[in-house]
């Protein structure tokens, strides 16, 4: 029979059918997924003390003579096994639950060792359920008292079974493992070759070679990854795209209108035959003549001066809207750091080299919020700027869209469903995606779809993104930070208080809306349904309304509410004339209120980290000292936890890193991308110093061998496409 890796399992020497069917359910088929199904820890069993030195508390191995053995039943059908275990130096009692077949092997036992953790007992020591083999008297115990795999089972499949069927694998298999990465990259990695590391993974020889072994390992699951990400910006960056002529814009020349659409080829740098729109290079040729430069209108758009995190994040912007390739850039920016004038002024350059724009908000409240903010900047420059929302009338709708199609309209604000809707543009160059992760390949296409090539991209969160995590998921798009709030700003002031202080948190709503500010209540998250929490809403609402803040304008905000309501409600409520707003978690998105400035979150033990903080960033938008109330009746460690980071801190950045420590990366990536996160081994918050090592090495990979074309890289390569295979990553074009 031949040993080759892909042997089905139940070839495995120790195997067979039954446990082959076993090791199936856990993605284990072939020889090698065996070699590759690495343990989930360790037992060190290499400590062997007399057993009068076994101290209760510590695990250890002992070894001796089985003194005496007796099962006695405990009701319920169920037996304890008690054994007594003795050398020179002492005894010890070990116990089985539920084991009578053990009984038969300790009395033909004569020696035997055992691993367990050693606990105090009424006489003597016990150990409970410990693992342990039968041993003749000459047998130093070697083979027992190692450091031994621990693997990951299934149902039925019992631990001894799985080291059996490592151990023959590794000596049976192992020589056929050819190593993927090339010789050159593991000299300069200073790693180990795979053989060897495989082999001490499953057996290592000291803790050192286990680290060594282990890291290999998590270096190479980083490198398919990274490389996989820098393939794919490297291929956006060969992809055509829109060059805005924003150096003119800047010299304040007018830029004419794209009548001399040329075809372009990046490679040659030469006008090219082009058979697919998007393959279509739009220049924009100017014209020497007097207009006032880019940032003089800026300047004169905005109501205030930029700070300097907004200026840089725009010329960031601005000068990879300047490059034939299409832009994926996302900007990071807290809660009130002012992003949409950063997108405004973007979109500013992209209507003056004579494209239109599209902004896209995560709900109808934003999106009418946006238009509002972008009709004040953009009308008094001759911009006009159409709403898209789903109230609209089927007149306004069909106006809206006829001046956007026939490009008399120079803005489209709406929710990320205007690139499902039939609208067309009649020259889209220019995408804001706010509130939003991520922009997929499907929607980047259906907006190329919308008719002009392969418009920029600009996507912007207020979720701080821990870095490991910009690495991982986010790492084939560049990133823009806006690391600085508009000044005169004052810190948020949070408080923690418990479900019998309400009273007195009342009292203070109470007195700083007398003083003519405004309050949000945030109902608790009863539910993950929307008609639940509405009710929920509701019935706080109606408490409030007729009890405690019964001589103020209570106002109510859910997501069951029909959207012209919603929008009428939010309309009072920036008007000042709701003064307390109970609310779901709708408003937990870029809702801009200066005047609220005091936010009460009702059982904020059910919201996580990264909601709190949204949620808390509807406060403090303005002048106004501001405050956050976070009621919480659970004190579990984890919830106390939070609540003292959110008490703490402000920084979106600690917030968030806390937040991937306490949630793990999969859960914060979010369902759809938690896949590209599937690592056997390697664990992100753990490794996150290799995996910036292993980003570094992609990164000088690619530059030199953009396709991994190369000889050394086949297996490699090969490995990547078994990674896209595997795990359905969600990929941005
Ligand atoms: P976010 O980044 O959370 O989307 P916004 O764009 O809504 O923030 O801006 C928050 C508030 O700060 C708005 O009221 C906006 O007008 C104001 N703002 C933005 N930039 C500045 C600035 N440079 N100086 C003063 N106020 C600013
Ligand atoms: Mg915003």
């Amino acid at each position: 029979m031949s040993q080759g890796l892909e042997t089905e399992v139940q070839y495995v020497k120790g195997v067979g059918p039954r446990v082959a069917a076993l090791y199936k359910k856990i993605g284990v088929a072939t020889a090698e997924d065996i070699l590759f199904h690495l343990p989930r820890r360790y037992q060190d069993r290499r400590n062997i003390p007399p057993i009068s030195k076994a101290r209760p508390g510590e695990v250890v191995t002992i070894r001796g003579r089985v003194r005496r053995v007796e099962a006695r039943p405990i009701g319920g059908g169920r037996v304890l096994l008690k054994a007594i275990v003795e050398d020179s130096s002492g005894a010890i009692c070990l116990t089985w639950f539920n084991q009578p077949w053990v009984k038969k092997q300790l009395e033909e036992a004569d020696q035997i060792i055992a691993y367990g953790l050693v606990k105090a007992g009424a006489n003597l020591d016990e150990m409970s359920s410990p693992e342990w083999e039968a041993i003749e008297a000459d047998d130093d115990g070697e083979a027992f008292a190692q450091i031994v795999p621990v693997y990951p089972l299934t149902d039925g499949l019992q631990q001894k079974t799985a080291r059996n069927a490592a151990r023959s694998a590794l000596d049976n298999f192992l020589y056929a493992v050819e190593d993927p990465l090339p010789p050159s990259l593991l000299q300069s990695q200073k790693l180990r070759d795979l053989q060897w590391c495989l082999r001490q993974i499953h057996h290592p020889d000291s803790e050192e070679s286990r680290i060594q072994a282990r890291r290999r390992i998590v270096f190479e699951e980083f490198l398919y990854m990274q490389l996989e990400l820098a393939m794919r910006r490297a291929a956006t960056q060969q992809e055509l795209g829109i060059a805005f002529p924003i150096a003119a814009l800047e010299a304040g020349e007018i830029p004419m209108v794209r009548e001399d659409v040329s075809e372009y080829d990046v490679k040659t740098k030469r006008t090219a035959s082009v058979s697919t729109p998007q393959d279509l290079f739009f220049k924009v040729e100017s014209e020497k003549r007097e207009g006032e430069p880019l940032w003089q209108q800026i300047e004169r758009m905005l109501p205030f001066e930029m700070t300097g995190a907004q200026s840089r994040v725009v010329r960031e912007v601005l000068s990879d809207m300047a490059l034939p390739h299409p832009m994926n850039r996302l900007v990071q920016g807290d809660v009130g750091s002012g992003k949409t004038a950063v997108a405004a002024a973007c979109m500013l350059a992209a209507v003056r080299s004579g494209y239109q724009c599209a902004l896209m908000a995560p709900t109808e409240i934003l999106a009418e919020q946006h238009f509002k903010n972008l009709k004040n900047y953009f009308e008094p420059l001759g911009i006009h700027v159409e709403l898209l929302v789903g109230k609209l009338g089927s007149k306004d709708r069909k106006n809206a869209y006829q001046k956007i199609e026939s490009g008399a309209a120079q803005v489209a604000v709406g929710t990320h469903a205007i690139i499902q809707e039939g609208v067309k543009f009649q020259s889209l160059g220019f995408v804001v995606v706010d509130e939003q992760h991520r922009f997929g390949v499907l929607q980047r296409k259906a907006i190329r779809d919308k008719g002009f090539g392969n418009p920029d991209v600009l996507v912007m969160t207020a979720t701080p993104i821990p870095r490991t995590l910009t690495m991982t998921i986010f790492g084939d798009l560049d990133i823009s930070i806006i690391d600085e709030l508009p000044p005169g700003r004052k810190a948020i002031k949070t408080h923690y208080k418990r479900p019998f202080e309400r009273e007195s948190v009342y009292n203070k709503v109470k007195e700083l809306v007398q003083q003519g500010r405004q309050a949000y209540v945030v109902c608790p998250m009863v539910s993950e349904n929307e008609k639940m929490m509405a009710q929920a809403a509701e019935e706080l609402y109606s408490q409030l309304s007729t009890g405690a803040f019964s001589e103020f304008r209570v106002g109510l905000l859910h997501g069951q509410m029909k959207s012209a309501m919603k929008d009428e409600v939010m309309a009072a409520f920036r008007k000042g004339e709701i003064d307390i707003l109970v609310a779901t978690t709708v408003i937990e998105v870029g809702v801009d209120v200066p005047n609220a400035s005091v936010m009460v979150i009702e059982d904020a033990n059910r919201f996580g980290l990264a909601q709190l903080h949204q949620l808390r960033g509807r406060v403090g938008r303005g002048e106004f000292q501001s405050f956050c109330i976070l009621i919480s009746d659970a004190k579990s460690e984890e919830v106390m936890r939070r609540m003292d980071i959110m008490v703490s801190t402000t920084d979106g950045f600690k917030i968030a890193e806390e937040d991937l420590e306490i949630r793990g990366p999969g859960n914060i990536a979010g369902t759809d991308q938690s896949g590209s996160l599937d690592f056997k081994v390697a664990d992100l918050l753990q490794d996150s110093k290799l995996l910036e090592v292993a980003r570094q090495a992609a990164l000088r990979i690619i530059e030199k061998d953009p396709n991994l074309n190369g000889a050394e890289w086949t297996k490699v390569r090969h490995r990547i496409k078994q990674r896209r295979s595997d795990v359905a990553l969600i990929t941005v074009s």
